[in-house]
């Protein structure tokens, strides 16, 4: 087993709703577990952010899968990096979507205030995943309270 981590970011095409958010999800919580793939996805009005660890294999299996999806397009791998932990151990797939919390966030990693996450210095990428995560019961949450 080498444990790895993958983060990449897409942006959304004409063959998606948000409705695909959920089948998404469904997908994923179900092949993730089936493949001890923990991780995160962070969706703005047109991008995603991915971070996803687990055994190599597995996750180039499962990359070449979701790069296949028309849903999304212009798929950049920023960091496919061996690991010694995991971050998300708990989660097959932490979804995080946009929230008001969460321009500041941006606002510190990118220019804008507006999710760009093509606007990320490649190095910064993980330290921002890391944010997120501690964003994460906050974000929930809201999502509660909405
Ligand atoms: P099913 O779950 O049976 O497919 C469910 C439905 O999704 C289908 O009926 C169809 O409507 C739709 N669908 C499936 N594949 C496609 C496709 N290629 N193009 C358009 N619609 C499709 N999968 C994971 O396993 N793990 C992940 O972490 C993961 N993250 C994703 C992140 C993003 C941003 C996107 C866009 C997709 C992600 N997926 C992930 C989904 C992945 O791309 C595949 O759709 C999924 O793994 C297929 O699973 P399945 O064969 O069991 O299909």
């Amino acid at each position: 087993m080498s444990l790895t981590r993958l983060i990449y970011v897409s942006t959304i095409t004409s063959e998606f709703s948000l409705g695909d958010i959920d089948k998404i999800l469904e997908s994923s919580y179900r092949r993730n577990s089936a493949n001890n793939i923990s991780g995160a996805l962070y969706f703005s009005t047109r991008y995603f952010m991915q971070y996803l660890e687990g055994d190599r294999a597995d996750l180039e299996e499962t990359y070449a899968r979701i790069i296949q999806d028309r849903r999304h397009a212009n798929c950049i791998v920023y960091e496919l990096e061996p690991i010694e932990k995991r971050e998300f151990e708990d989660w097959s797939l932490a979804y995080i979507p946009q929230s008001e919390s969460l321009r500041s966030l941006n606002s510190r990693f990118m220019q804008s205030a507006q999710f760009n996450p093509y606007d990320i210095p490649q190095q910064n990428v993980f330290a921002f995943i890391l944010e997120l995560k501690a964003y994460l019961p906050r974000v929930y949450l809201e999502g509660l309270t909405c």
